[in-house]
């Protein structure tokens, strides 16, 4: 039985005090949810205050990015160990804002997906294909070229740590989104490949999440579906009660 993942994603919003607003109307609008995870990523700058806001809380931490090295002249860069250390249980890696704006590869992504298990961090690993490749019929093949670079040469029980987000690039910020069974598919597609390449038992225990403009209005039919076990949220998560509402989708059952 996989637990629900609801991931928000703040990007590069909140200054520090807008973040513990944001987070303190978090904490007592989801007070005694116990049966879902609930996790923010804030900036870098706000992951201390927020840190310090959520402790004893039901809900927990990730950053947004961080580098493979443990230390060294890299400007502007953050450590796995740094990250740990300020209290993120998650980090977000390969974000579609990452590979495309700052350039990010999958051989780049895949060093920082084992520096960031090496460090008990849990990466929440995003995937996800353009307009292009989605008209030319190539989401699942492309889809499943990412993953299986970006898991190369992880063994099953650094696999199995990891939360996978497919997320159509054509969906992040549009307000368009994937139908809740094209996205089904595809992350169906994605489980098996995890079963192939490292085992039946962790591709049933891997969260795949759906990202990609997921709202209060859409969240239950996407979490009605057999294999999607969460969502990552962008700018819904901005706002309490917004994100509060995603955090408790009701399950659509299919009427027979
Ligand atoms: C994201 O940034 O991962 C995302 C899915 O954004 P949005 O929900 O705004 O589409």
């Amino acid at each position: 039985m996989r637990v629900p993942f609801l991931a928000g994603n703040w990007k590069m919003f909140k200054t520090v005090r807008e973040a513990l607003n944001l987070v303190e109307g978090l904490i007592n609008d989801t007070k005694g949810i116990k049966d879902r995870e609930i996790v923010v990523c804030p900036p870098f700058t706000a992951l201390h205050a927020v840190a310090k806001a959520i402790d004893g809380t039901n809900i927990r931490l990730g950053a947004q990015n961080m580098y493979f090295k443990e230390n060294g002249a890299f400007t502007g860069e953050v450590s796995p160990e740094m990250i740990k250390e300020i209290g993120c249980r998650y980090v977000i890696l390969g974000h579609s804002e990452r590979r495309n704006i700052f350039g990010e590869t999958d051989e780049l992504i895949n060093q920082k997906l084992k520096a960031a298990i090496s460090w008990g961090l849990n990466p929440i690993l995003c995937v996800g294909e353009s307009l292009q490749q989605r008209e030319n019929g190539e989401t699942q093949a492309w889809v499943g070229s990412q993953v299986k670079a970006d898991l190369e040469g992880l063994t099953p029980s650094e696999v199995e740590k990891l939360v996978i987000a497919y997320e159509p690039i054509w969906a992040i910020g549009t307000g368009k989104t994937d139908t809740p069974q094209g996205a089904n598919d595809t992350i169906s597609m994605v489980r098996n490949l995890i079963a192939e390449n490292s085992s039946y038992e962790v591709a049933q225990k891997v969260r795949i999440l759906y990202g990609g403009s997921v709202k209060p209005q859409n969240i239950d039919n996407f979490m009605a579906e057999k294999d999607i076990d969460g969502a990552l949220v962008g700018g819904a998560s901005l706002e309490v009660e917004s994100f509060a509402r995603i955090v408790k989708f009701e399950s659509v059952v299919a009427a027979s």
